[in-house]
């Protein structure tokens, strides 16, 4: 892995982001990918699916006594997802910071959610919410063999090597 190449602990950092069904439908998925692309982060896995009932509620089992939870979940099985697992140097901490707050009225022109949606309902993008939590998800979403280990050419141009 990068950590033990480079030996930058943090570089080997990961989390799930998710274009969700508004996101797909609003045609975003190549200007989200872009985002996170040019930042420097590294794509380590990706799919398109209809995310299974079960694997929402998985996904969300921390919100279910939620009064929006039932919503939440119709809105998420309501058409395809983009999920993907992005890798880099605090890439969870600065990808909530690119996705904007969860409130899209609060969420800050420039973010992914401040730029293209205004409702908390339909938010357009998930984005893991710690180290630990992503790495539940990452594994709820993805079978091992799907995180596809490789180098990104333009490695030492984003970190020191
Ligand atoms: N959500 C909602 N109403 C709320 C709060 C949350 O519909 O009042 C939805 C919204 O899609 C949000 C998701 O539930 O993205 C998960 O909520 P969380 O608090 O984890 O926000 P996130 O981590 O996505 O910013
Ligand atoms: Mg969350």
């Amino acid at each position: 892995s990068y950590s033990t190449k480079s030996g930058i602990a943090g570089v080997a950092e990961r989390t799930l982001i998710a274009v969700k069904p508004d996101g797909v439908q609003k045609k975003l998925i190549g200007q989200i990918i872009q985002r996170f692309e040019q930042r420097g982060f590294k794509l380590v896995a990706m799919k398109f699916l209809k995310a299974p009932e079960d694997l929402l509620a998985r996904h969300y089992h921390d919100l279910h006594k939620k009064p929006f939870y039932p919503n939440l979940l119709r809105y998420m099985s309501s058409g395809p997802v983009v999920a993907m697992v992005w890798e880099g140097h605090n890439v969870v901490r600065t990808s909530r910071l690119m996705v904007g707050d969860t409130n899209p009225a609060e969420a800050l022109p420039g973010t992914v959610r401040g730029d293209f949606s205004v409702h908390i309902s339909r938010n357009v993008v998930h984005a893991s919410d710690s180290v630990d939590g992503a790495q539940r998800e990452i594994q709820l979403w993805f079978d091992r063999r799907e995180l596809v280990d490789w180098e990104c050419c333009d490695h030492s141009n984003t970190y020191q090597v």
